[in-house]
């Protein structure tokens, strides 16, 4: 399957990446899934609570959320139940990977849903740079997975 976002889905992604740098930003994706496509809708920036979450992951030893990121479970619930009153789903989850590839970590496949595409933006000094999403095989190992970019004109 394939995700589709809009250039102003990956602006807001760029953006909030951006703020939280050297810290790894996160938020979910809301969208619906239409035959081989899953459309992303809108865009949620959430907090990074790896700080208070991190005590749930005991095996984890890394500290720092320049290296991690959680959200935050009581966020997750209630944005699933907004978007399924608008007839949508959370498709996805975003993270950044500061001075780092757009590439998985074995914690974040360790961690990672079935159903959802892991976007994951890289940043070197600040400035954005790949972005590439990635969905879980049957194996619960990541694959690749294609973005199409729906381009929209600019309003203002
Ligand atoms: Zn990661």
């Amino acid at each position: 399957m394939n995700l589709q976002l809009k250039t102003n889905h990956i602006e807001i992604i760029k953006n909030h990446a951006k703020k939280t740098y050297p810290d790894e930003c996160c938020g979910l994706i809301l969208g619906y899934i239409n035959n081989e496509y899953k459309i992303a809708v809108e865009i949620i920036p959430t907090e990074n609570v790896w700080n208070t979450e991190k005590s749930n992951f005991t095996a984890d030893q890394e500290d720092s959320t320049s290296r991690r990121y959680a959200i935050s479970p009581q966020v997750m619930l209630q944005t699933q139940k907004e978007a399924r009153n608008r007839n949508l789903n959370i498709i996805g989850i975003y993270h950044s990977h500061p001075d780092y590839p757009a590439i998985p970590s074995e914690w974040d496949r360790i961690y990672a849903w079935t159903e959802y595409s892991y976007v994951i933006l890289s940043l070197q000094n600040a400035q954005a740079g790949k972005l590439q999403s990635w969905t879980l095989d049957d194996n619960h190992q990541f694959q690749a997975e294609t973005i199409k970019l729906i381009k929209l004109a600019n309003l203002s």
